[in-house]
């Protein structure tokens, strides 16, 4: 399994060589830490590049600013993306996107900061990854402006509706599902659109320490969720798809590594 999303320089995780070594122990081949601002960005690559990388190459980054930190965007910052994208470690930039869930940035710089993050992508030639949330329309018009010269993406977290996914997947994107699809009441409808994705589209991610799967035998007492849970969110995929979790892991295996390049 490739966890495409964790957010593991979190301060909720206080024990990064444990997390690590449970997520191996499940089953976890590598993972890529996401970006959500500047600094969070450099602690991701400063992980990568640590001993906790060793000996395996099991640390991947993004780099990126979140649409909530899109307020915080700069030409400067914009510049140090640029430099922290040189690394060798860094395989995606992001995350970013839309939301207009939260509205913690004003819709313009979220547009503003998200414009910005595609052209880099475009110049460093690296894939997206992608958030969205309640931005559809906004989104779309934003990714299709750019029309050939958009870099291959995925949609992080999808947690839409048919029809979006649908636009999504015409748009060629990739689709990151998280355990939101094992949460009893929001994760209905994703239960019901999940086997219209292409297995070749699809890519699987935990978005820890966040939404724990809640189909897990055992709840953790610290409802901290981590990359050794994985395995919940595929197994809840299978089921919805009439697949087996073998099938899964390998085919979204193999799309996390051809789509980062891992
Ligand atoms: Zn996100």
């Amino acid at each position: 399994m490739i966890d495409i999303g964790v957010n593991l320089t979190s301060p909720r995780f206080k024990d990064v060589p444990s997390i690590l070594s449970r997520a191996k122990n499940s089953g976890v081949r590598k993972m890529v830490i996401t970006g959500t601002s500047l600094n969070e960005s450099k602690n991701a690559i400063s992980m990568c590049e640590s001993s906790y990388n060793y000996p395996d190459n099991f640390l991947f980054s993004t780099v990126g600013i979140h649409p909530h930190e899109a307020k915080n965007f700069s030409p400067e910052s914009l510049n140090e993306l640029k430099k922290l994208s040189t690394h060798s470690c860094v395989v995606a930039i992001g995350e970013t996107g839309l939301d207009y869930y939260r509205n913690f940035s004003s819709r313009e710089s979220q547009i503003e900061s998200f414009t910005k993050h595609i052209e880099l992508a475009i110049e460093k030639d690296l894939p997206l990854f992608l958030h969205e949330r309640d931005a559809f329309d906004d989104q779309i018009r934003i990714l299709e402006s750019f029309g050939k010269d958009l870099p291959k993406s995925v949609i992080h977290c999808f947690t839409g509706s048919q029809t979006n996914l649908l636009k999504y997947l015409e748009m060629g994107l990739y689709i990151g599902i998280t355990g939101w699809i094992c949460d009893i009441n929001r994760g209905k409808k994703l239960r019901n659109i999940v086997k219209n994705i292409p297995l070749e589209k699809l890519m699987v991610e935990t978005d820890a320490p966040y939404l724990l799967p809640q189909n897990m035998p055992d709840l953790p007492k610290n409802k901290i969720n981590e990359p050794a849970f994985l395995k919940y969110v595929l197994d809840e995929i299978a089921v919805n798809r009439c697949e087996s979790f073998d099938e899964i892991s390998s085919l979204t295996s193999k799309n996390a590594k051809s789509f980062f390049n891992l």
